[in-house]
This record gives C-alpha cells, sequence and structure tokens, in this order.
C-alpha cells in the first residue's frame, strides 16, 4: 500500500518503520524532519498525504490533529483511509471524522496502548472507532504495528475506549501506590503484601504486572529509578482527556476527577516530570494524612 505517515516522533518513527520493513510504500512528514530507516521524507504533510490509499498521523494533541487534519483532508484521495493513532479527545476525533467522511474518505480514529516498547517491536493494541469498511482496509497495516486491533464502534469510540482504559489505570495506580504507603506505616513487608495482594481480590494490573514497589514482583520502572515506562505527564494528559469527556457527556467520575488532580499536582509542583507515572509511590511513601 501506499502510505502517508505524519507525526514520526517516539510512537510515529518506529511505527512507520515497521510499516516500510514490511514492504509498504511509506512516506513520512514531521515538523522536526526526523529520518526514519525505510520511510521517503516529504517536505508537507500534504505532499505525504496526496495519493496514499492509507495517511496515518500520530500527533500530540487534538488542536494540532484538527490543524494537520484541515490541510490534508483536501489533498486525499477519494476512498482512503485516515487512520488517527495519537490520543486525543473525543470531540477532535468525531470533529476530523465528520469532515473526512464529507469528503468521500473512511476515517478512524485508532489510538493504542503498549508504548515506545510497544510500537518498536510492533506489539501496540489498536482501538478502533469508524466504520467497519475503513476497518477491513486498515486491518493488515494494525496487524503489522500490533498484536491486536479490537473495533469498537462508530467514530470516537476508540478515543472513548482508550481514556476509559487509561483512567482505570491512572486510579487503581494511585490506589495500590496509597496501600503500599499504608502497609509501610502498619510495619507490613512489601513483598508480604504483594504476595497477597496479587492473588486476592485487590490484584490488579499496576500491582501484579507493574508493580510500583522496587524489587517486588516482575520487572518494572520501579526498579529501575522510576524512569519511565509511561511518564506521569502522559498519564495527566489522558486524565485530563477523561474529565473533557466527562463534561462533555455529563457523566459522574469522582475518581477519575481526584486521579487527575494528584497527577496534575505531582507533575506540576512535586517533581514528578519526567518520572514514570509508578513514582507515586515514593510521593506517597513521604506523605502524612495532613
Ligand atoms: P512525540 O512528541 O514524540 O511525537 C509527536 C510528533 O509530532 C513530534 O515528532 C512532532 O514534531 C510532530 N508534530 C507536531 N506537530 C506536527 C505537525 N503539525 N505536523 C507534523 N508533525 C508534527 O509524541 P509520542 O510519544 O510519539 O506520542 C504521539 C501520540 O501518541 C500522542 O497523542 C500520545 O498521547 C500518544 N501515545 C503516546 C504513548 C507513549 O508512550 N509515548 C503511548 C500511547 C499513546
Amino acid at each position: 500500500m501506499k502510505i502517508g505517515f505524519i507525526g514520526l516522533g517516539n510512537m510515529g518513527a518506529p511505527m512507520a518503520r515497521n510499516l516500510a520493513a514490511a514492504g509498504h510504500d511509506v512516506t513520512g512528514f514531521d515538523t522536526a524532519s526526523v529520518a526514519v530507516d525505510g520511510v521517503t521524507p516529504a517536505d508537507t504533510a500534504i505532499a505525504a498525504a496526496t495519493g496514499a490509499d492509507v495517511v496515518i498521523t500520530m500527533l500530540p494533541n487534538g488542536a494540532i490533529l484538527r490543524a494537520v487534519a484541515a490541510d490534508i483532508i483536501p489533498a486525499m484521495t477519494k476512498g482512503a483511509v485516515f487512520v488517527d493513532c495519537s490520543t486525543v479527545d473525543v470531540d477532535s476525533a468525531r470533529a476530523v471524522a465528520a469532515d473526512a467522511q464529507a469528503a468521500g474518505l473512511l476515517p478512524l480514529d485508532a489510538p493504542v496502548s503498549g508504548g515506545v516498547g510497544g510500537a518498536a517491536a510492533g506489539t501496540l493494541t489498536f482501538m478502533v472507532g469508524g466504520d467497519a469498511t475503513g476497518f477491513e482496509k486498515a486491518k493488515p497495516l494494525f496487524d503489522i504495528m500490533g498484536q491486536k486491533a479490537v473495533h469498537c464502534g462508530p467514530s470516537g469510540n476508540g478515543q472513548a475506549a482508550k481514556i476509559c482504559n487509561n483512567m482505570i489505570l491512572g486510579v487503581t495506580m494511585i490506589a495500590t501506590c496509597e496501600a503500599f504507603a499504608l502497609a509501610d506505616k502498619l510495619g507490613l513487608d512489601r513483598q508480604a503484601m504483594f504476595d497477597v495482594v496479587s492473588t486476592s481480590s485487590g490484584y490488579s494490573w499496576t500491582m501484579n504486572a507493574y508493580c510500583p514497589a522496587p524489587g517486588v514482583g516482575p520487572q518494572s520502572p520501579a526498579d529501575n529509578g522510576y524512569k519511565p515506562g509511561f511518564a506521569a505527564e502522559l498519564m495527566l494528559k489522558d486524565l485530563r482527556l477523561s474529565q473533557m469527556a466527562a463534561t462533555s457527556a455529563d457523566a459522574d467520575t469522582p475518581m477519575g476527577e481526584m486521579a487527575t488532580k494528584l497527577y496534575e499536582t505531582f507533575v506540576e509542583t512535586e517533581n514528578g516530570l519526567g518520572q514514570d507515572f509508578s513514582a507515586m509511590l515514593p510521593r506517597f511513601e513521604k506523605r502524612s494524612r495532613t
């Protein structure tokens, strides 16, 4: 397939490289003009999108996506698939999809989980919103870049799935970290705490697979000085998106709101910027009740 790839950052570059390595004809554009193995560089987003069967965007936020979409939609070939893999607000995803559809394109919102490691290894999970025809056309590309693609329903539903998942993740990480800090103060050994909780009703991905306590459970960023992994500021971005969506849909999400406030304080005033999101544990460890 002829693919235009726009946004060749930490995630986009390895994704584009994997598509090129699988034999697709990939033309890439990034405002930072990065070189990616096997990817033909273009001078503009419009040049990368023109004549492509599929255009993939991997951009920082909804405002940038809207601006890039306004440029490339008129340049794209009718019937082409426009896949946005960025994590953006549901409203931006739905607005861009409506414009693309009106121009005769097949839009998909397809945010990912799996991080930079998953992008490099081609093991991402795609959560996809948009119609089934577009999904079937893009499926072979999802299979190269990832290990799983779930069709979640109409446009915007991929972003909805992503932020609901990550709201659970943020809330659960905080619960796991505050429980470890409480266990410390009660004199409960961390290994014993892990052994019990990981096989009891408090188990979760954050405890069992990504334990925030160093030296306990499987290898995780906690064992590497809390170097990300999944940075606290990216968790904050996704939690904020969950709260934008909750406001827009009039949903009551008190735990999501509290998690957003805690990560906001952690990132903005407590040195959390650049640390893994599990570094909430040393944060709680140092604190007292008041
Ligand atoms: P990044 O900042 O490394 O990459 C974004 C790229 O977009 C940059 O290279 C930037 O130069 C480029 N860009 C900005 N404006 C542009 C424009 N107008 N035209 C073309 N290129 C432009 O970010 P990333 O980590 O690659 O993340 C990309 C998206 O994936 C974000 O929405 C993020 O939330 C999401 N995401 C990231 C991770 C992760 O672990 N990094 C995991 C899941 C999802």
